[in-house]
């Protein structure tokens, strides 16, 4: 079967990848000159299963309240004339109940737990280098109420067979020597010894090459414009390359095109409830390498993620709900690394970090939409908001087995089954 994947990020070439395994042919757009130029270029590097905790959750209402007034807050709801952003902080409104973060932690943990044995599994297979460390996440909380309130969410992921441990501020610097300057400041952690840290990016490109060499062809610098259709099929992609209009056609499609996907799917009359949630990174070269750390961690209080990427040092995190633009805000970079440079002074070289930003595909949930669409040949990859690196081996894995009639071997609510 000839397949056309919609986007070149994480989760088109994971998918391209697991597709052509299963003997698809297999042809991948994308607007950009190569794979991974999006949201997966630059974002925290955690291969995450422990990080399962839905933005939506009982306490989340009262903070984002809070937040509104706060130019450097974690997460930042700009409140704009825009249906699709209330439609989406409604239905986040939704889910902030304890029951439904119960539901989604499970649907998080499963689909993570898959994923990052997909992804072991593809690393052994094909020896992809992309700066990886097997390092575990230690996720630390200054705040004694927010570590607390941490406790419950970490009991039902331990359930879920994720080896989260809760560990104190001793043994968290004996993890990682790089805390010592903030111990006496650390309430509690928890630590999670299989989880992973690599350059997003390098891995997707990393990929994308071996896909081409297994016969994946990549059609780089195409916009993709729309749908021709009739009935419940898709007959056609339309597209513009270097000005000339071509319509591509395949037997199925799978979208995967980050957070334009709820763009391209509404001409079809599907609503995916994706909102971007830019988020920023700073990289910083290491400086002192006794100073740096090589566990890759979680600031809980500042929501940053910290990843160790060879010689350099990745922090990313904030999220702002306010569109499109992908404009730098140059507070909030300066707060990341007011932050970083505050816990661990001597680790970079602070006055070189560069600055990126990224809209990550966020659902309301936080649960991605992979499987099927109301339309008999397209299918959905996409939405994966906070996790889409943690997530994607396991969620192309999934979406070709679901291709190609199987059942995936993930306990997960998959789109139309
Ligand atoms: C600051 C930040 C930190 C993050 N940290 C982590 C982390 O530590 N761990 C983790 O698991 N996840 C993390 N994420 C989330 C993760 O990066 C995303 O979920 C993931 O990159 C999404 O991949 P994607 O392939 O869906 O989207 P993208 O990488 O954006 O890919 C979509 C592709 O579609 C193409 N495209 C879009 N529209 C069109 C069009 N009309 N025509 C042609 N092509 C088009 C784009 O060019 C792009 O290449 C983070 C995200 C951010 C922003």
């Amino acid at each position: 079967m000839h397949i056309l994947v919609l986007g070149a990020g994480v989760i088109g070439t994971t998918t391209a990848w697991f597709l052509q395994k299963q003997g698809h042919q297999v042809t991948v757009v994308d607007r950009q000159s190569g794979a991974g130029l999006e949201t997966s270029y630059a974002n925290g590097g955690q291969i995450s299963v422990s990080h399962a905790e839905p933005w939506a959750n009982p306490s989340a209402p009262l903070k984002v309240l809070k937040w509104l007034f706060q130019s450097d807050a974690p997460l930042l709801f700009r409140p704009r004339l825009d249906p699709a952003q209330w439609r989406w902080a409604l239905a986040f409104l939704a889910e902030c109940t304890s029951a439904k973060a119960a539901h989604n932690i499970r649907q998080m943990v499963n689909l993570g737990t898959y994923s990052r044995s997909q992804l072991q599994t593809l690393r052994a297979e094909l020896g992809l280098d992309y700066d990886q460390l097997e390092k575990g996440i230690l996720h630390f909380y200054t705040n004694p109420e927010e570590f607390d309130g941490a406790l419950e969410p970490t009991r039902i992921m331990q359930d879920l067979g994720c080896d989260r441990q809760i560990i104190d501020a001793n043994r968290a610097v004996e993890l990682e020597p790089a805390l010592a300057p903030i111990k006496d400041r650390i309430a509690g952690a928890t630590y999670t010894s299989e989880d992973e840290s690599g350059d997003a990016r390098k891995f997707t490109q990393a990929l994308a090459k071996r896909c081409e060499e297994a016969g994946v062809e990549f059609r780089y610098g195409t916009d993709i414009l729309g749908f021709d259709q009739a009935g419940d099929r898709i007959l056609g992609v339309q597209t513009l390359r270097e000005g000339h209009h071509e319509t591509l056609r395949a037997d199925s499609y799978v979208l995967c095109l980050g957070s334009y996907s709820a763009i391209l799917a509404q001409q079809l009359g599907i609503t995916l409830n994706i909102y971007p949630a830019k988020g920023y990174s700073i990289t910083v070269p290491v400086k002192n390498e006794e100073a740096a750390f090589k566990v890759s961690l979680t600031d809980d209080e500042y929501k940053l993620v910290y990843s160790r990427l060879g010689d350099r040092l990745r922090v990313a995190g904030t999220a702002e709900l306010s569109g499109y633009s992908r404009k730098l805000n140059l507070t909030r970079c300066r707060a990341i690394v007011r932050r970083t440079a505050e816990i661990m002074p001597e680790a970079g070289d602070w006055d070189r970090a560069e600055f990126w930003t990224g809209l990550r595909p966020a659902t309301p949930s936080n649960v991605p939409y992979i499987g099927k669409s109301h339309f008999a040949n397209l299918y959905l990859n996409t939405g994966h908001g906070t996790l889409g690196w943690t997530h994607s081996c396991g969620s192309a894995a999934a979406l070709a087995d679901i291709v190609g009639g199987k059942k995936p071997e993930v306990d997960f609510t998959f789109a139309g089954m």
